[in-house]
């Protein structure tokens, strides 16, 4: 559409020549799992509602797409649909070196970080919001549906 409307100049266009109308954005904004990421609480399983980075190959952090802000059909995306990112929009994704649903660590930390993040504030972050994780999130994140919902405080 940006083109037959002869909106597609080269200002619009990244450094990889990809539509900024959608990679000026990341699949993590917006992912409905966003609050698990928060506190590094993480999905083991498939079936799990967990964030997906740690340990099935979310790549949501680093992948520049709108997906979870302009939903497919108004209301899909690979995440939504209990699939990790893969980072489909960038090149050569299609041969990561390791199999999509795996994270790859060293001394478990994921190689991958998320994009604008030093390594020591990911690590310092993520050891302060696991400590500081709710038990609510901790049981829902393993499960496949709410198991424990948010407390309502009693005025
Ligand atoms: S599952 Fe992926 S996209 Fe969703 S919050 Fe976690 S890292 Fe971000």
């Amino acid at each position: 559409m940006q083109l037959a409307f002869g909106e597609l100049s080269k200002d619009e266009l990244d450094n990889l020549n990809r539509p900024r109308s959608y990679t000026d954005h990341l699949v993590h904004h917006d992912c409905p799992r966003n609050e698990y990421c928060e506190y590094k609480v993480s999905a083991e399983k498939t079936s799990d509602q967990g964030c997906m980075m740690e340990n099935m190959g979310c790549l949501g952090t680093q992948a520049h797409a709108d997906c979870n802000t302009r939903l497919w059909n108004g209301q899909g995306s690979c995440l939504r649909g209990g699939y990790a990112c893969i980072n489909c929009t960038a090149p050569e994704f299609e041969e990561p070196n390791h199999a999509f649903m795996d994270t790859p660590k060293i001394a478990g930390i994921p190689i991958g970080l998320p994009t604008d993040m030093p390594k020591a504030w990911f690590v310092a972050l993520a050891s302060l919001s696991k400590a500081a994780t709710p038990a609510r999130l901790k049981d829902n994140a393993v499960a496949d549906h709410i198991v424990a919902p948010p407390t309502i405080y009693k005025k």
